[in-house]
């Protein structure tokens, strides 16, 4: 075979190639399984996925209500552990971390974003956003700078001080980001971002998450059902019944006036 007779000098490339592959995946999963046990029922949420992200690539794991994206989502966010199977994030074994080093990761590595924004209600946008640099050890006058550039970042250079429920929706979802951003983080996963939304507001949501993706370099991973997300996705990865029945390239598919026609 012609691979065969190589030169030196393309084995080489072909090394760096397969290097560069694998430092080039921010998320890997690979046949994971999740089986939560309700007492005699046991709930098989995840039954074997093979799951993984490149760097920058913004993804969307699209699938109907119970079909395991929140499962998968916790899996891959180093939230939950699964039965079977292996997670890496940044090409870390998740499973060989103790507890202080996978909070360490999930601090530095990853933002989280949730359907119900998660703030907490007493503090203003601003000390949401800066809890996650006080958690990392960053000074207070630090991270108050930073905080203010990536309230302003995500349009909200006016509300700083406001506390969640003096907000839109729309808004509390800008300082979930906002909060999600602080570490500068290499993912973002979002769980169904837009679930709370009206149209127009998930829209722009929506469009910030792709900004932050095209600007920032940052890979973006959503659970979602709305197809809104799905024009704006490199990839999409199709859930149903705890298995990951195919990927789908952008260029796959065809948009229509909300209507999607799946080629
Ligand atoms: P999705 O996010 O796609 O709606 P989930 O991942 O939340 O789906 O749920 C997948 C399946 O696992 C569902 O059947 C759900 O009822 C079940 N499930 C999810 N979380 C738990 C849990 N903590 N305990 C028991 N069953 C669960
Ligand atoms: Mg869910």
């Amino acid at each position: 075979m012609s691979e065969m007779k190589q030169s030196p000098e393309k084995k080489e490339t072909a090394e760096q190639a397969e290097a560069s592959l694998s430092t080039n995946y921010v998320v890997r999963a690979i046949g994971v399984k999740k089986v939560y046990t309700m007492g005699a029922e046991k709930v098989h949420a995840l039954r074997g996925v093979d799951f993984a992200v490149r760097r920058g690539e913004y993804i969307s794991i699209m699938g109907p209500s119970g079909s395991g994206k929140s499962t998968l989502f916790n899996m891959i966010g180093g939230l939950d552990k699964p039965n079977e199977g292996q997670v890496y994030i940044d090409e870390v074994d998740i499973a060989a971390l103790n507890p202080v080093e996978l909070a360490w990761l999930r601090c530095h590595k990853v933002g989280y974003i949730f359907q119900t924004y998660n703030l907490i209600t007493v503090a203003t946008a601003l000390d949401n956003v800066m809890l996650p640099m006080t958690f990392a050890g960053m000074q207070q006058a630090d991270a108050q700078d930073k905080a203010i550039k990536i309230l302003e970042r995500v349009g909200l250079g006016e509300r700083v001080l406001h506390k969640p429920l003096q907000m839109s929706g729309g808004q509390q979802q800008r300082v979930a980001i906002a909060r999600a951003l602080a570490n500068s983080p290499s993912i973002i996963l979002a769980d169904e971002p837009t679930a709370n939304l009206d149209k127009k507001t998930g829209l722009q949501i929506i469009n910030l998450l792709k900004e932050l993706n095209m600007t920032e370099g940052v890979s973006i991973i959503t659970a979602t059902h709305d197809h809104k997300m799905l024009d704006i996705s490199d990839r999409i990865a199709w859930v149903r019944d705890g298995q990951i029945e195919k990927f789908q390239k952008r260029s796959e598919l065809e948009i229509k006036e909300g209507e999607m026609h799946v080629q």
